[in-house]
């Protein structure tokens, strides 16, 4: 579903991904684990091309996300054709990023409407059937202030959701949360795995990444240096940046 080949990605001197090779079946859940500033903000965001890069491709089913590897050389694809692209790709940010004056309903509904030109019927159909599946039909009239943070950043999912991805890019979806709800968000990801959606999550929540994660990633300075089940890579690392980093977060 997601194929990453040769990715190289500078701010400016400094190499923050080098040479990600990357291949993630649909269905998969891949957990990203890795010290402060290792690179793991940067691949999600270069997986939907939010931040550019200089070299290699991605694709998501099949499709060019921002470069395209021809004859070997890394060319950008053009703008309509990556914005076609994108609405494969769902992305929940550590901040939840509500529109503050738009209820709840509107929220979700905007993007399907501007970008898949459905009805405004069609749009509320599936924005109530994705807040009853986040459990906060009951909510769907509100502004986002009169929520919590927990149900904020249900909304962002559901919101996510409404565009049909077929892959979703979560970065940190729970650091900006008080500690009770931190689980209602995993709830939601938790089911959306087992439903088989394709998801790409970025967390420090280890318990998550054990019970929920395919394949956890290590990264360290822009280096993949582990990848396996999270079995091996908690119970039995192999590598010392690995065992270092868990000895401080587990
Ligand atoms: P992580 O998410 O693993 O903490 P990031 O992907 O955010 O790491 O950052 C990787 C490296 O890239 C860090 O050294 C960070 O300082 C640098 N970096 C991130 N964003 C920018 C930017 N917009 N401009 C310059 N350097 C950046
Ligand atoms: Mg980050």
């Amino acid at each position: 579903m997601i194929h990453i080949t040769c990715l190289n990605k500078f701010f400016g001197q400094h190499h923050v991904l080098k040479n990600i090779d990357l291949t993630i079946e649909q269905g998969k859940v891949f957990v990203i684990i890795g010290p402060s500033g290792s690179g793991k903000s940067t691949l999600l965001r270069c997986i939907n091309y939010l931040e550019t890069y200089s070299d290699g491709e991605i694709t998501i089913d099949g499709k060019p996300m921002g470069r395209k590897l021809i004859k070997g050389q890394s060319v950008e694809i053009p703008a309509s054709e990556l914005n076609q692209a994108r609405q494969d790709v769902g992305m929940v940010f550590q901040s939840f990023n509500l529109f503050p004056h738009k209820t709840v309903l509107q929220n979700i509904t905007m993007a399907p409407q501007s970008l898949k030109g459905m009805s405004a019927a069609e749009a509320e159909a599936l924005a109530m059937q994705l807040l009853k599946k986040v459990g906060l039909e009951e909510k769907a009239h509100v502004l986002p202030y009169n929520l919590s943070g927990g149900q904020k950043q249900r909304v962002a999912i559901a919101r996510a959701l409404a565009m049909q991805p077929k892959v979703m890019l979560f970065d940190e979806p729970t650091s900006a949360l008080d500690p009770e709800m931190v689980g209602e968000v995993l709830q939601v990801m938790k089911q959306l795995a087992k439903e088989g959606m394709t998801m790409v999550i970025v967390t420090h929540e280890m318990r998550f990444a054990k019970d929920a994660a395919d394949q956890v990633l290590v990264l360290d300075n822009g280096i993949i240096i582990e990848r396996d089940k999270p079995d091996k890579i908690f119970v039995n690392p192999t590598h010392p940046r690995t065992k270092e980093f868990l000895s401080k977060v587990l």
